[in-house]
């Protein structure tokens, strides 16, 4: 008997529980995480629970194993759902698209890099070299992606700052060809951890570059010289940064990245480091930066004139009327001015690295572009629902993000599975669902949505604060059911301050403070920084402050918004991904202590209800796991029975099916429709098969 049908691992289908409820749920993820089962399946979407332990399950023979399998033949496994997405592309031409969701910390990652090292494997048996090339990019690429992208954080060590969606496009026989990455909100500042401008490279510069290039950058070896890592709490390295900043520089060096390039990438993080430890103080009435030696390194490092880095730090030109002055910060802006320009340089540093790599490994062969079939498998890693102590703009975005995948979900899965059955004339008990379209539309609409408010806000002329933003919100959504704030519910007690407003999400209520939010949503950098970078005469430096050009007076036209930015970023990817065929892996963490033995009852059901999982299953268990035409079906399992074999005499496919599955005696486990047969369980599908393997 298959794995997936002992009962000693639990059931490998959630649909195959006994009776849907979250307590059978819950105990059937808890037994089969304590047994070393990670995977589980609802139907076709995956269902992880991060091991934290090396598991014995990607190597080589393992992939095999998977290969060119159906998903039911083979214990759940990411490779499974890998080899369904990957079929679906070669034989059916299909586009499709692996969607994988998580909190931080549950595995999101590292399911994308197997999913990538499996379709890697499997593809280009002819060893032709320039696919080779292509994978090994694609490979590279995400290493140094995640060197620049990923931070430590208390979540976890090697959290992505950033979403991540990356396409992979196939030429007609099946190998990759090329391939583009979209990045996503690149995290600027994350609750009370401060500054995660400290990526996982920077620690692993400081204790794995050589000497004489730390020399180069003016940077010490010690972590807790530096301001920014200091206030990060991210002062511990881990033993291998020194094998990684190789493996990253070579990483660099192999995708293709000049030298220049790469020596500019080491002066930006330098800079960055330098800048944290700048500090301001006052001489009368004048503000001066009391670290004046840091300020020529600075210079160094960014090809630039002395005066020019000190000016634009203690002084900001405005455009008063048709006059141009220089108004002087005072130590409190000239901080934040500092704090903001660190900021800027990583975020347009990390945008450059993903815009080099597109560059790169983007299809070049015309004719697979222009003539020949090019088919595409996306991959989507992105942050998952997140509810922390304090949340703020950044958590807005990131749960507006999972309220769209969710309404993508529900569309995709829910509504065209109730659809499907309808359209083939099959008995189908309606379920309800909850349709988050409500919450979608109170973040995202025009006007009445929360993002335009908030842009409004930041429009206003003279007072633009967090609080006319909260007021505007208090005027326009006063009657909304998914919205309230402390005016409007004065008694309610899970808003503890004056600040906050609260959103009913999908998964939960979650409590915003406006504090920041004006301020995160404006491009807040000073032009004079800009300018700055500009006039560098490094000329990479310089091409990635394009803006920088203009002067004070020509700056006429608003930067869009941050909000603006991300929600026409999540429009374009959830277009995207609807056009493609979707599979899902939904992942799950099963403590905060990293521990490969602790399943937490509590946080695991918490997020077993966010990710939607026991609906999902309902919709399932009222549905079937599998259908097929019935001339598909005929062709796949004709030879088990001898009415059909080698060929039937009856009067349609759909009766041949029927006589089949009759002599099978699994009449009682599907439904005809008008094109398809359904099957209900996998296991019947299952006998199928082995009957099948058996001939
Ligand atoms: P974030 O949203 O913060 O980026 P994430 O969901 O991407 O989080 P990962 O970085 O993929 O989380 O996983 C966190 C850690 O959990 C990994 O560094 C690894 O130690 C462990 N881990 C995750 N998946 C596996 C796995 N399949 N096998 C072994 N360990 C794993
Ligand atoms: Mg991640």
């Amino acid at each position: 008997m298959a794995e997936h049908e002992s009962l000693e691992f639990g059931k490998a289908d959630f649909v195959l529980l006994d009776t849907v409820s979250m307590e059978e749920f819950m105990a059937n993820l808890k037994l089969r995480f304590e047994k070393g089962r990670i995977y589980s399946y609802i139907g076709e979407v995956v269902v992880s629970v991060n091991p934290y332990r090396a598991m014995n399950i990607y190597g080589r023979d393992t992939i095999e194993q998977y290969k060119g399998r159906e998903l039911y033949e083979r214990p759940p496994h990411l490779f499974a759902i890998a080899d369904a997405a990957y079929k679906a592309m070669k034989r059916r031409n299909k586009d499709t698209c692996i969607v994988i969701s998580g909190e931080s910390g549950a595995g999101k990652t590292e399911a994308s890099k197997y999913i990538m090292q499996y379709i890697a494997a499997i593809t280009n048996p002819n060893q032709r070299a320039e696919v080779e090339r292509v994978k090994n990019m694609l490979l590279k690429s995400n290493c140094v992606l995640e060197a620049f992208g990923n931070a430590k954080t208390n979540r976890n060590d090697n959290s992505s700052r950033f979403g991540k969606y990356m396409d992979i496009n196939f030429d007609f026989k099946g190998d990759p060809i090329g391939g583009h990455i979209n990045n996503y909100l690149l995290e600027k500042v994350s609750g009370w951890l401060g500054f995660h401008i400290i990526c996982v490279f920077h620690l692993q510069l400081l204790s794995g570059a050589p000497d004489s290039l730390l020399h180069s950058l003016h940077i010490k070896k010690d972590p807790k010289a530096y301001t920014y890592i200091k206030i990060g709490g991210q002062i511990k390295t881990s033993i291998n940064d020194n094998a990684d900043f190789k493996a990253v520089a070579d990483a660099m060096k192999v995708i293709g990245f000049t030298g220049d390039e790469i020596q500019t990438v080491y002066k930006i993080l330098a800079t960055i480091l330098h800048l944290g430890n700048l500090t301001f103080g006052v001489d009368g009435d004048v503000t001066l930066i009391e670290n004046t030696k840091q300020v020529s390194v600075i210079r160094d490092l960014l090809s630039t004139k002395e005066e020019n880095v000190e000016k634009a730090l203690l002084y900001r030109t405005v455009a008063t009327g048709r006059d141009v002055i220089e108004k002087q910060h005072t130590t409190q802006e000239a901080s934040y001015g500092r704090d903001a320009l660190a900021k800027a340089m990583y975020e347009r540093l990390f945008c450059w690295i993903v815009g080099r790599i597109n560059d790169i490994i983007e299809v070049k062969n015309y004719d697979a572009r222009i003539h020949g079939k090019n088919t595409v498998i996306g991959v989507l890693d992105i942050y998952g629902f997140e509810i922390f102590q304090n949340n703020s703009f950044e958590q807005f975005c990131i749960n507006y993000c999972n309220e769209k995948l969710q309404q993508l979900f529900i569309q995709l899965v829910l509504k065209q599975e109730q659809e499907e059955y309808q359209r083939e004339g099959i008995p189908w008990k309606h379920i309800d669902y909850f349709n988050n379209q409500i919450i979608v539309d109170l973040v995202e609409q025009q006007h009445k949505g929360i993002f335009s408010i908030l842009d409004e806000a930041c429009m206003n002329v003279g007072k633009v604060t967090d609080e006319v933003f909260l007021q505007g919100l208090d005027v326009k959504l006063a009657k909304h059911a998914h919205f309230s704030s402390r005016k409007l519910s004065p008694t309610d007690k899970s808003l503890e301050f004056d600040r906050d407003f609260r959103i009913r999400h999908y998964a939960g209520d979650v409590a915003y403070s406006v504090v920041g939010f004006i301020d995160k949503n404006k491009d807040t950098l000073f032009q004079d920084f800009k300018r700055l970078l500009y006039n560098s005469s490094n000329p990479v430096l310089k091409g990635m402050w394009p803006e920088g050009k203009l002067r004070i007076t020509e700056v006429t036209k608003r930067p869009l918004t941050a909000a603006t930015l991300f929600k026409n970023s999540m429009i374009l990817l959830v277009e995207n991904l609807a056009s493609k065929e979707p599979y899902y892996v939904r992942c799950i963490k099963p403590n905060d202590v990293k521990s490969p033995l602790l399943f937490e009852h509590e946080r695991c059901r918490h997020q077993v209800e966010y990710l939607g999982l026991l609906e999902n299953v309902r919709v399932r268990r009222a549905g079937f796991a599998y259908r097929q035409t019935y001339p598909r079906f005929l062709q796949r399992y004709k030879m088990i029975s001898e009415f059909t074999w080698p060929n039937h005499d009856l009067p349609s496919d759909k009766e041949a099916v029927k006589k089949l599955l009759q002599g099978c005696r699994f009449d009682h486990d599907v439904a005809y429709g008008k094109t398809k047969v359904f099957i209900r369980t996998p296991r019947t599908l299952f006998s199928l098969e082995e009957q099948r393997a058996e001939m």
